[in-house]
């Protein structure tokens, strides 16, 4: 699976692959069914802003709630998704229940932007910011309420196609976000040469943020970088509150994480920031039971 090469359950499961090719096949044909049968499923994550812990946008996030084996993780089918073509019709589901669902959020109220993950294939496919438009037109989506965010490996991959793509949607309106930023070796010029509107820092410079020396200077340097050229900053991964304090200090936009909310239902999220006691930080335990 592409820009998250050498994390330990994709090692795992391109060894499973490579292993079991009938398996591998199963969940292809599998999950060509779960897409006509409404098998996916979406668990929102907020995005919080450090400088008032107000919710400035909620993550998308698939999961797969496979008749026998129980709710899947993106891991455990993305990649067969990516490599049998079933990204584009998956990503086109993603993104038609993502703004259905805000269409919810809209009526009660409540502004939040929703990201959407997309893949590099998405984003080299020719038509994709036309299938973006048509959902976005489809909805009456306002400009700046759709954020699609993309790996900067994606970006590296076939440079033109994904920056001709990222102007195209910011045209639209579509702001784009640079996700897992940091593990690619390409970031400084891909940052100058495409219009992104974010930056969201690799969990693996978050995690032990208030300690790490190595990390701080990285995360320093990412955060300048980024403000520098007009972009906003989010960390991901953000499970401790010291993690979350020197975040703020040094001048981070936003945080996700496990301190905040764990991904979740959107009705459950309703339930937890809609009614008094609803607080990020306040609802974390009862996220952590929701499956
Ligand atoms: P991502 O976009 O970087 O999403 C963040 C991942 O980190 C999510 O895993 C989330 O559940 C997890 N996470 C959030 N906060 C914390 C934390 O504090 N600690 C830890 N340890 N993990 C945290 P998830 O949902 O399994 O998704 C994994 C990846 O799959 C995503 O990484 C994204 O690249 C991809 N993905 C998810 N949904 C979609 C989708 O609809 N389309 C596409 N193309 N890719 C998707
Ligand atoms: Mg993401
Ligand atoms: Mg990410
Ligand atoms: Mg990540």
């Amino acid at each position: 699976y592409q820009g998250k090469r050498g994390t330990a359950d994709i090692v795992l499961y391109d060894r499973d692959q490579v292993a079991h090719p009938a398996h591998w096949l199963m969940v292809q044909t599998e999950l060509r069914h779960a897409l006509e049968r409404d098998e996916l499923v979406l668990h929102y994550q907020p995005k919080v802003r450090l400088a008032d812990d107000g919710i400035s946008g909620l993550e998308a996030l698939v999961r797969w709630q496979h008749p026998s084996r129980g709710l899947l993780s993106p891991a455990e089918f993305l990649p067969a998704a990516e490599q049998s073509g079933l990204i584009e019709p998956l990503t086109a589901w993603v993104l038609r229940r993502a703004l259905d669902d805000q269409a919810g959020w809209t009526a009660l109220g409540q502004q939040w932007p929703v990201a959407v993950n997309v893949s590099a294939r998405n984003l080299e496919a020719p038509g994709f910011p036309r299938v973006v438009a048509a959902l976005v037109a489809e909805h009456g989506t306002p400009s700046g309420r759709l954020l699609l965010e993309v790996t900067e490996t994606a970006l590296a991959g076939d440079a033109a196609t994904a920056a001709d793509a990222v102007v195209e949607l910011t045209a639209l309106g579509i702001g784009v976000s640079v996700d897992d930023f940091g593990i690619g070796f390409t970031s400084l010029s891909q940052l100058r040469s495409v219009p992104v509107a974010e930056v969201k820092i690799d969990r693996s410079f978050v995690t032990d943020l208030d300690t790490d020396a190595p990390n701080q200077a990285i995360v320093r340097s990412v955060i300048a970088l980024a403000h520098g050229l007009g972009l906003r900053v989010t960390a991901e991964g953000v499970e401790t509150p010291a993690v979350s304090a020197w975040l703020a200090e040094a001048g981070c936009d936003d945080a996700q994480g496990y301190l905040f909310a764990r991904p979740t239902a959107w009705p459950h999220l309703l339930d937890l920031y809609l009614n008094p006691r609803g607080s990020g930080r306040h609802a974390r335990a009862e996220l952590d039971a929701v499956p």
